[in-house]
């Protein structure tokens, strides 16, 4: 296929084999929006500047049926397939006891997740922090609603210390709290854990304290 330094729209004609994307090298075969394996249809390609490629492609699932480009560079006249956009995003779930104690933990908490799918890395650390505070203080204010108002405006760490009592809980939430204060601070205090250990505590909080609810639930409901 002819090939100049400008941008150039080639449409592929599948009555001329010489405008197909085979030159291309590695052609896609997962859609990115529904994830299921694919022999896409190839419609047009995009030649952006002298580096940059994208191949427009069509699912062919009826049920899909998107539009979706894959991304190639190149080099020495090689295309290097750099993968597909745009990707659908996944939710990530939480124990219903969980859901139905912070529903905006849950949501906050899968806008981060969203924003780190679209490799927004700089800037989901933050919105997990911001989860998590979620997450803390509407538990304990399931536990104290008398203290609501001073709960809400309390510093996280402080809220932590002053009402959590189970030590799984605590010991969890309070590392987490750490490192998302990390996240949101100028200068990192723990050099050495990332946003995986961020998320990885969430996680352990988010495990005692469904544990915790659901023992309460039966501690609550099997008197005798
Ligand atoms: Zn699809």
């Amino acid at each position: 296929m002819a090939r100049d330094f400008d941008d150039l729209i080639k449409y592929i004609d599948y009555s001329n084999p010489n405008t197909r994307p085979d030159f291309l090298g590695t052609l896609p075969d997962i859609c990115p929006i529904c994830t299921y394996s694919i022999s896409p249809e190839y419609i047009l390609i995009y030649f952006k500047g002298s580096w940059t490629t994208h191949l427009l492609c069509g699912c062919p699932r009826n049920e899909c049926g998107a539009l979706f480009f894959a991304e190639y560079q190149e080099s020495g006249n090689q295309f290097y397939f750099q993968g597909c956009y745009p990707n659908s995003k996944t939710n990530k779930e939480f124990p219903q006891e969980v859901a139905e104690l912070s529903p905006n933990f849950v949501a906050i908490f899968n806008q981060a997740h969203h924003a780190e799918q679209e490799k927004l890395d700089l800037v989901c650390g933050v919105a997990y922090r911001k989860a998590l505070e979620y997450l803390i203080k509407d538990y304990v204010l399931s536990m104290y609603p008398e203290d609501d108002s001073k709960i809400k405006s309390m510093p996280l760490q402080q809220c932590i210390q002053k009402f959590i009592t189970e030590p799984s809980i605590k010991l969890m939430a309070e590392r987490a709290t750490w490192l998302g204060n990390d996240e949101t601070h100028y200068i990192r205090k723990w050099v050495d854990k990332d946003l995986q250990d961020l998320k990885n505590l969430i996680d352990l909080t988010v495990f005692f304290i469904s544990m915790s609810l659901k023992a309460s639930k039966y501690k609550e409901e099997m008197v005798r």
